[in-house]
């Protein structure tokens, strides 16, 4: 059988160079406020794995030579329960999260989701607004569950389609039952459902590229927006090389060849896609640029995996074992009590304010210096023992 590969969560981790991550005792008081990291960066975005497990095989994500059936995924009891995944987002909230990302794995695996946003879905944040709360999706599932999940609470989905052509999407996806319409189904059905819309696009040379204009053309005119994304270097599976990467500025030009764009920029420091718009009103779409033009600086992300396990970065080599704090905190008050409640909460903004990640930019600079944008990603300095995006999510 394979093994899982190794997933660095430990169970004490320093919280900060002088300490280590401890549950606080009980009756501790913590104050509601923004929770700023070692960078002054915010804790605004919460992305939250609910399965490990994916129906498809993407190639840069989880290859079937190693995510084959006899990898050894994480067993149902393993996985963390909806009460200490709600006593986790709501715990994040006091630190100032105003957004709630819920993903996989392929998030629609897991059973009763629909409970778990609905439970969600009636959070407030520290500004007294609903909490924002979307989810990111293969859409193999969508189709039949959209309007259960907008019912349910959800805001907005992300769905992940990295071609039209079924050739093209079978041999990414490594699906080869699987039609890319049924795909641009579920989207349809996502938008009829009420749910705001987002369609990214992994680009990645000579598999993809040639799926950019029919992809901006499909979307063109659309609801849904479609963001582009630089091929980057997650996990330590997808045997990424700079080589591979289609550029932002690349794929902008590719497109505005045929359809004049203009610059919108960002709606604020912290969101990863810089937006342009289609000159005749066509709509927008968006470039995630991690490898040619990172954004850490403005990175108010933390992540929890479905075991439970907390990264501060997508490309994080190490995370938190978060269970024994829940476990402890359990012991000595219901996980929804407000004492509870502030108990884990000063503990995730002791990880928080621990944090200095900005592997992006890490890399970034370490290229230039190089001479060579983008092309190493082992450098010293860098961890190649990644942790895989199929644990923690995109
Ligand atoms: S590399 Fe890490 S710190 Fe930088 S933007 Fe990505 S997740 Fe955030």
């Amino acid at each position: 059988m394979t093994k899982r590969i190794p997933i660095p969560i430990v169970a004490e981790q320093s919280s900060s160079r002088e300490g280590r991550l401890r549950p606080p005792p009980s009756g501790i008081v913590f104050s509601a406020g923004q929770v700023n990291d070692r960078l002054n960066r915010p804790l605004r975005d919460l992305r939250l794995s609910v399965i490990d497990q994916c129906n498809l095989r993407c190639r840069y994500c989880m290859p079937r030579e190693v995510f084959n059936r006899d990898y050894e995924f994480l067993p149902r009891e393993a996985l963390l329960s909806f009460d200490a995944m709600e006593h986790l987002v709501r715990a994040s909230i006091p630190l100032g999260v105003r957004k709630l990302r819920i993903t996989g794995g392929e998030p629609l695996l897991r059973k009763g989701l629909t409970e778990l946003i609905a439970r969600l879905s009636r959070l407030q944040t520290l500004e007294n607004a609903p909490l924002e709360i979307a989810l990111t999706t293969n859409g193999v599932l969508l189709k039949s569950l959209a309007r259960p999940l907008a019912e349910a609470g959800l805001h907005r989905v992300t769905v992940s389609l990295d071609a039209l052509s079924p050739q093209t999407f079978q041999a990414m996806a490594d699906a080869p039952d699987i039609d890319p319409r049924s795909i641009l189904e579920g989207i349809e059905a996502a938008e009829a459902a009420g749910l705001a819309v987002k369609v990214n696009m992994v680009v990645q040379r000579g598999v993809n590229e040639h799926e950019i204009l029919p992809m901006a053309r499909h979307f063109r005119h659309r609801s849904a927006t479609l963001r582009f994304i630089e091929f980057m270097d997650v996990g330590s599976t997808n045997h990424w090389s700079s080589s591979q990467v289609v550029s932002s500025a690349t794929i902008i030009g590719m497109i505005a060849n045929h359809h004049p764009l203009r610059r919108v920029g960002r709606s604020d420091a912290h969101e990863v896609s810089e937006r342009w718009a289609y000159a005749d009103g066509a709509g927008q779409i968006g470039l995630i640029s991690s490898i040619s033009e990172p954004f850490c600086r403005g990175c108010s992300r933390a992540r929890i995996s479905a075991e439970g396990g907390f990264y501060t970065c997508l490309f994080a080599d190490q995370g938190t074992d978060l269970r024994p704090l829940v476990d402890a905190v359990a012991l000595g008050a219901p996980l929804l009590s407000a004492e509870g409640l502030q108990r884990s909460a000063a503990s995730l903004a002791a990880l928080w304010q621990g944090r200095t990640d900005r592997y992006s930019e890490l890399r970034w600079q370490q290229s230039i210096a190089e001479h060579r944008i983008g092309e190493k990603t082992n450098a010293p300095g860098l961890s190649s023992g990644r942790v895989e995006m199929s644990y923690i999510g995109g």
